[in-house]
């Protein structure tokens, strides 16, 4: 048997998030091929259809932002300077609507003149601020102004947004609503996105059945293919789920090499020290690289993340080895295989980043291990607090199901006060 990697490979949490967001970069700059999606697949996806997938051509602005100057009020479009004094009475020579036509705009606003004037409509030449609505009476042709203005009130300048052939959004967006906003903005109906990853799942276990099987009675329903199956669609791959593989090296290596077919490929369960954990075993007889081989952290301590094949001419596939445990399964893989989809999908990279909420009542754990439990996050608006859930450790998916988000504990802290700011982790 080929020897296991050494256990000095076992790293703080920081340093294992690190050494994946360096892989991960590699990816992205392209310095390491996938398969096919950041290898340059791409294709063209109509506007509503390219929610949440990731852009990759530049979207410039097709004309300045806004295309004329812009009314942000309703009001009349004066000369600020006719207003150093008020109340002033001035002259109404016109109306403006949004999408008024030139024929409709006065071509020029003189001393003393106004020309009322809706939001969004273009203010017309002679005119440098608009006065609201609310600060005016109108009679017939005269208008009363109670309000004085600065220049450039409530006024946006042409291209003040954007000039023409700028970049709004580049590639490597995860597009949501506001960048298809922007690029519906600039007329884009189609947009050129990377293909999405696919990512395949190989959940092991003697002990694991199918959803559809009837459990024995000391037999486990496979579980965890299904919340690694919506956590790859959440992040913007495509699951293959691979069948499940007994506590078995010939047919685990079989599914392994399947699996390997794929962009990227999560492993369920055999990571841990039981006897019958082959996952790490098999990888190493297949010559795979080992980047760690454990993580200080809770749930998850077992996760395995490496590379396969790399002598092939794909350049390998990257492994996680995510240990079996439901809660495990899901923490481990937002904490490392996310950010490794994200650049598969050509996504650019974006730092690990925490809310912060108030402890409802005191924690006390251990010190060593970065913590993250299921807990409950509630109040309202600025008065976020946080709240462990009661559980029976990193098997308890009803605890997690009952949580909506993970407390993060450092590892330097042993008890944690009521009242003491926690990093959140919202999922
Ligand atoms: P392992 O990491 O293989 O030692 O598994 C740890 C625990 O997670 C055991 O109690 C397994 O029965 C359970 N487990 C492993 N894989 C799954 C799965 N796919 N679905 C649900 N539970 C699992
Ligand atoms: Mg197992």
């Amino acid at each position: 048997m080929s020897a296991l990697p050494p256990d000095s490979s076992v790293l703080t949490f920081k340093d294992a998030r690190r050494v994946v967001e360096e892989q991960a970069a590699l990816v992205l700059a392209g310095k390491v091929l996938a398969r096919n999606a950041q290898a340059g697949a791409r294709e063209f996806e109509d506007l509503l259809a390219a929610v949440g997938r990731v852009l990759a051509e530049p979207v410039l602005a097709d004309r300045d932002l806004p295309p004329f100057a812009r009314s942000t009020r309703d009001g009349y479009a004066v000369r600020s300077a006719d207003l150093k004094q008020v109340p002033a009475t001035l002259e109404v020579i016109g109306e403006i609507k949004a999408g008024a036509r030139a024929e409709n705009i006065p071509s020029q606003i003189a001393k003393g003149q106004a020309a009322s004037i809706m939001t969004g409509a273009p203010v017309p030449a002679g005119a440098d601020a608009v006065v609201m609505v609310e600060y005016s009476s109108q009679d017939g042709e005269r208008v009363d102004v109670t309000r004085g203005v600065v220049p450039g009130e409530n006024i946006v300048p042409r291209g003040a947004e954007a000039r023409q052939g700028s970049l709004l959004v580049d590639r490597g967006m995860r597009l949501n609503e506001v960048s298809l906003a922007l690029a519906a903005s600039v007329g884009k109906a189609r947009l050129e996105v990377y293909r999405r990853p696919r990512v395949a799942v190989l959940t092991t276990g003697d002990e694991i059945v199918d959803v559809n099987a009837t459990p024995g009675a000391t037999q486990i329903r496979n579980s965890n293919c299904y919340s690694l199956a919506s956590q790859i669609l959440s992040a913007g791959a495509q699951p293959v789920l691979l069948p499940i593989s007994p506590d078995e090296p010939v047919k685990l290596r079989q599914l392994i090499e399947l699996g390997i077919r794929s962009d990227l490929l999560l492993l369920t369960g055999g990571v841990s020290m039981g006897r019958y954990d082959l996952v790490e075993q098999v990888l190493t007889e297949m010559k795979a690289e080992f980047f760690f081989t454990g993580a200080k952290i809770q749930p998850g301590r077992p996760v395995v993340f490496g590379k396969c094949g790399a002598g092939s001419s794909s350049g390998g596939t990257y492994f996680f080895g995510l240990p079996g445990n439901p809660v495990s399964t899901m923490v481990t893989f937002e904490l490392f295989a996310r950010p490794m989809i994200e650049a598969l999908a050509g996504q650019a990279a974006k730092k690990l980043a925490f809310l912060h909420a108030r402890l409802k009542s005191e924690i006390r754990v251990k010190n060593g291990l970065t913590r993250f439990l299921p807990a409950i996050l509630s109040g309202e608006f600025e008065n976020s607090e946080v709240e462990l859930v009661a559980w029976q450790g990193s098997g308890d998916i009803a605890a997690a199901a009952r949580a909506n988000c993970y407390a993060v504990i450092p590892p330097d802290r042993d008890v944690i006060s009521e009242g003491e700011w926690v990093a959140v982790m919202m999922r």
